[in-house]
C-alpha cells in the first residue's frame, strides 16, 4: 500500500502537486487542510469571533458536525453536514478561522483520526502540515514542500483571481505570513519538517515537474525496500 505525505506551508503547490501525484499513483487524494477550513467555517457560521476565546465549545461544534471529502482528480468536494462548501472554504476569512481552530487539539484528535483512517483503508496521498509528523509517520514518502515567500503570495494571488476574489497582493501576502506563523509556533502538531521528509523547492518549477520529481523518488524508493531482504 502507497501512502505519500506531502507538509508545508502555504502557497507550495501542495494540492495541484498532491492530485496529479495521486492521478499518476492511481490512489486516492486527501486535502487535510480542507477539513480544517470546514470547521473554521462552522466556527464562524456560529458567530465565533477570532481569536477565540472558548476553544471547548469549538471541540464540541466539531465533534459534531460531519465533514467529508470526496471526488477524485480535478473534482474534490468538501462536505459539512451534507451541504457542500467547497467553493466557501476558499474564502480568506475562513482561511484565518481554519488556522484558528486547528490550534484546538480536540479538532486536531478528530480530525487527524479520520485522517489516518482514510490513509490506511486504501492508501494514498495526503496533503497537510502534519501528516508526516502526527497523522502517519510510518508513510511510505514524505515530501516536504518550500518555496520563496513572493512566489507563495503571488501563487495564492492568482488562484484567488481565478476563484473570481481578487485580493490585493500585499494583503494576500500579510495574511499569509500570519496564518504560517500560527502554523508553525501552535503547541499541538506544528507545521515542522525533520530528516524523515525530502525537502523540495518548487519555487522555478511547474507542478508537473514537481509531481514527476516526487514520483521518481516513490519509484526508486519502492525498488530499494523490494531490494532488501524480508521485505
Ligand atoms: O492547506 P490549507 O491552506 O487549505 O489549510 C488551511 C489551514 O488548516 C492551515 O492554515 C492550517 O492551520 C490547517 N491545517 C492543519 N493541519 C493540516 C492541514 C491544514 O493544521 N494537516
Amino acid at each position: 500500500m502507497i501512502v505519500v505525505a506531502i507538509d508545508g506551508p502555504s502557497g507550495v503547490g501542495k494540492s495541484t502537486v498532491g492530485k496529479a501525484l495521486a492521478a499518476s499513483l492511481g490512489v486516492p487524494y486527501l486535502d487535510t487542510g480542507a477539513m480544517y477550513r470546514a470547521i473554521g467555517l462552522l466556527a464562524r457560521r456560529n458567530g465565533i469571533p477570532l481569536p477565540i476565546a472558548d476553544p471547548d465549545q469549538v471541540g464540541e461544534l466539531s465533534e459534531a458536525a460531519e465533514v467529508r471529502v470526496a471526488g477524485t482528480g480535478g473534482d474534490v468536494r468538501t462536505f459539512l453536514d451534507g451541504e457542500d462548501v467547497s467553493e466557501e472554504i476558499r474564502q480568506p476569512e475562513v482561511s484565518l478561522y481554519a488556522s484558528a481552530v486547528a490550534a484546538i487539539p480536540r479538532v486536531r484528535r478528530r480530525l487527524a483520526a479520520r485522517q489516518r483512517e482514510l490513509a490506511l483503508s486504501g492508501g494514498g496521498v495526503l496533503e497537510g502540515r502534519d501528516i508526516g509528523t502526527k497523522v502517519i509517520p510510518e508513510a511510505t514518502s514524505k515530501f516536504f514542500l518550500t518555496a520563496r515567500p513572493e512566489i507563495r503570495a503571488r501563487r495564492r494571488f492568482d488562484e484567488l483571481v481565478r476563484k473570481g476574489t481578487p485580493q490585493d497582493l500585499d494583503s494576500v501576502r500579510t495574511e499569509m505570513e500570519a496564518r504560517d506563523e500560527a502554523d508553525s509556533t501552535r503547541t499541538d502538531s506544528p507545521l515542522a519538517c525533520d530528516e524523515t521528509y525530502q525537502v523540495v523547492d518548487t519555487s522555478d518549477l511547474k507542478p508537473e515537474e514537481v509531481a514527476d520529481r516526487l514520483r521518481a523518488w516513490i519509484v526508486s524508493r519502492q525498488a530499494v525496500d523490494l531490494q532488501r531482504p524480508g521485505v
